[in-house]
């Protein structure tokens, strides 16, 4: 549970290539941002910055997971016990990594149970219109059964990425408020 003056961590899950790096580039990029650094403990990228939702300031730590070392159960733990939040991402042009996001909200559901907490499952890459191999509604319905909310993004394009991390903030405001 997030009490105020601790940022909110928000950790980015997905199968390889589908675009979290380019996330937390968009992440990092905006103005006032921090120096992106190195987790001392995990070696994952870390950054740190503050945005404003609705009108008031939101502290969040955005954590993008290594594809190198998601693949050990440990890891997972890891990820699915210090995040406040998760962007769960695949892209739309490769069917694997939407089943692979299936298999780690299952695996998260293992490791982080709390029922409340903020998963919002990431279509990305939608600008590529003729690659697409998972549509709209099937994304929407994957969200339906996850108990998530969903939404499509082009990091590329940049559409839809702040929408995506407000988006978040939003959810864990209402958690916060319904305590
Ligand atoms: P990661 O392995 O999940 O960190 O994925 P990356 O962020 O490294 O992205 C993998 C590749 O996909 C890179 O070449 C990115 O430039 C590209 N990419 C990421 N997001 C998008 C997007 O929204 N649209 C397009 N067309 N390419 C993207």
């Amino acid at each position: 549970s997030a009490e105020p003056g601790r940022p909110y961590r928000v950790v980015l899950l997905g199968a390889s290539g589908v675009g979290k790096t380019a996330f937390a580039s968009i992440f990092a990029g905006a103005a006032d941002s921090m120096d992106s650094d190195d987790c001392e403990l995990c070696g994952d990228e870390v950054t740190e910055k503050e945005i404003e939702v609705d009108g008031e300031p939101a502290s969040i730590t955005l954590i993008d997971t290594w594809d190198s070392e998601t693949d050990s159960e440990c890891m997972y733990e890891r990820y699915m016990q210090t995040g406040d939040a998760y962007l769960l991402l695949y892209s739309i042009t490769d069917r694997a990594s939407y089943l692979r996001a299936s298999e780690l909200r299952i695996t998260l559901r293992r490791f982080c149970p709390a029922q409340n907490t903020p998963i919002i499952l990431v279509g990305n890459k939608c600008d590529l219109v003729r690659r697409r191999e998972v549509s709209v509604s099937e994304g929407r319905a994957c969200a339906a059964v996850f108990d998530c909310k969903f939404i499509e993004t082009s990091a590329a394009m940049q559409h839809n990425v702040w929408e995506a991390f407000r988006g978040i903030v939003r959810q864990l405001r209402l958690r916060r408020d319904s305590k």
